[in-house]
């Protein structure tokens, strides 16, 4: 990898940290123990702030105004285009504040600035945006049932609702989450990851300029073990929205049935194969393998971070793979020509580097990568293996790192065996231009989402969600809103009924 020389450092300014304390029934509050926890720069390791560590008491109070906000406010009784009207408020909002939010992102999450900028916050708006449209058009069905009776469905909010989030896309999950419920009619509480609370915290803000009323959005800052676990047991929450590792997720689901029984949706971790057949081209391939894996440091659960290359092509995409590899610019996130900032915190940095540790001493062999960039910072080099097996620690496990397992396979059969040969089924991503292919391969694969001829091809619109040990429920598109939305049916007696 290339080292970013980090000229843009000059120029950053750190930005004041406006927010830091919970948000609780539209107030900022200190936790109720008074405690606080450091967050830190990835690109240093140094405090950025500290921030109020909430726990049981305080997700305590923030159920309890919640649910007051659910029994008895305005929220989930305003008509849907009433709700939807101050969603786009909100999401007017977070544009006018894209810069300092965008910063916040790149400095507590180590997100390239470029990205944030286009990708993250901007994205955040129009998920608000696509769910305030969805909130007038929340209806049920009129039953078909015997000749005697009458019935039809109500969809109705949920209740309140639990979101714990992880670390990796502060704001699109965030939003990703609470857009649909928003929506829906629920009141909520957030629990951002302990690594990155500073722009939940700031969208709590804009949530109350916005209109949205106390005790409807609520965010609790904390870590996962206390706050978290105290969300996934309480007796008064009615569902539970988790996206993180499987481990913690078989946790929270262990806890909600445990607990109250409260409905749950997981979205867990992925160990996803990228196919790539010999009528590929092979430049085009390799990017994309590169993008797929790469993309936000490799801290992305649906990374293609197994790659399976057909035999024809095998030896010429390697070249090329460890080519782009070896040029890719790794450094500060501000700089404009760097592709890669750091891993989030020391310990994913440690982690990422003994499962390379691992691969090597399982026998796999290096191709490029594998050590620390520069001197400072959580910084790895884009890392690449080949002669692994299925059976080896790198390619069964959820890395979140720039890793890369590469294999050769020969027939499309054994393509499909070895990609399905994961406990995991997040996506999947092929690249032929083989239609035949395209489609059996896409069938046959066990996953939630496949990219054909692409890779991370996100969309609000498009739901995005694991089979397997990589959960269940669905993130975006339409199915969002549902799983904050119950069914209720209602059924009267018609006598005399002439048909
Ligand atoms: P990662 O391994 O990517 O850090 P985690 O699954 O540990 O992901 O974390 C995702 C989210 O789950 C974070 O908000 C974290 O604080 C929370 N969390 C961690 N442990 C628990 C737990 N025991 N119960 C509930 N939430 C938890």
């Amino acid at each position: 990898a290339v080292l970013s020389n980090g000229s843009s450092d000059s120029s950053f300014k750190m930005p004041e940290i406006k927010f830091t304390k919970l948000f609780i029934n539209g107030e900022f509050v200190d936790s109720v123990s008074g405690k606080t926890f450091e967050t830190i720069d990835p690109r240093t390791g140094e405090v950025i702030a500290r921030v109020a560590e909430g726990d049981k008491e305080d997700v305590d109070l923030a159920v309890k105004a919640a649910r007051q906000a659910f029994d008895h406010g305005p929220w989930p009784r305003l008509s849907g285009s009433e709700r939807g009207r101050i969603m786009m408020k909100f999401a007017d909002l977070i544009d006018e504040n894209l810069e300092e939010l965008a910063v916040l992102e790149a400095i507590d999450a180590g997100k390239l600035f470029s990205l944030a900028k286009v990708i993250d916050i901007p994205g955040a708006g129009e998920t608000l945006r696509y769910y305030a449209g969805a909130a007038d058009k929340i209806r049920g069905e009129v039953l078909k049932m015997s000749r005697q009776l009458q019935g039809y469905t109500l969809r109705e909010p949920i209740g309140v609702v639990g979101h714990i989030i992880p670390w990796n896309f502060p704001t699109s999950m965030f939003f990703m989450k609470v857009s649909p419920a928003l929506a829906a009619g629920c009141t909520m509480l957030v629990k951002p990851a302990e690594q990155t609370p500073l722009t939940a915290l700031y969208y709590a803000h804009l949530a109350k300029l916005a209109g949205i009323p106390d005790g409807v959005l609520n965010v609790v800052t904390g870590f996962g073990p206390t706050a978290g676990a105290a969300i996934a047991s309480h007796m008064d929450i009615d569902k539970v929205s988790f996206t993180g590792s499987t481990d913690v997720g078989r946790l929270v689901m262990q806890a909600a049935a445990a607990s109250n029984l409260k409905s749950v949706s997981l979205e867990l971790g992925g160990k996803s194969p990228l196919l790539i057949f010999d009528d590929a081209d092979v430049d085009t391939a390799a990017d994309l393998a590169l993008f797929g894996l790469l993309f936000n440091k490799g801290e992305i659960c649906v990374a293609s971070s197994r790659v399976y290359v057909q035999e024809g092509i095998y030896d010429e995409f390697v070249k090329k793979v460890v080519e782009k590899a070896k040029t890719w610019v790794v450094g500060d996130p501000f700089d404009p020509a760097v592709r890669q900032g750091p891993q989030v915190n020391k310990k994913q940095f440690d982690r990422i580097l003994s499962y390379i540790e691992h691969g090597k001493r399982e026998g796999a062999t290096l191709l490029t990568g594998g050590k620390p960039v520069g001197d400072k910072g959580y910084y790895i080099e884009p890392t690449i293996f080949t002669d692994v097996k299925e059976d080896m620690l790198i390619a069964k496990d959820e890395i979140f790192g720039p890793v890369m397992s590469l294999m050769k396979f020969k027939t499309i059969e054994e393509g499909i065996k070895r990609a399905n040969d994961t406990r995991y089924g997040l996506a999947a991503g092929i690249v032929t231009k083989d239609l035949n292919i395209a489609n059996t391969v896409s069938r046959s694969i066990r996953a939630g989402i496949i990219w054909i001829n692409c890779y991370l091809a996100f969309d609000k619109d498009c739901p995005y969600g694991g089979c397997k040990m990589s959960g269940f429920g669905r993130d975006c598109g339409l199915e969002a809103v549902y799983k904050f939305l119950h069914i209720k049916s209602v059924v009267t007696p018609i006598y005399d009924s002439p048909w």
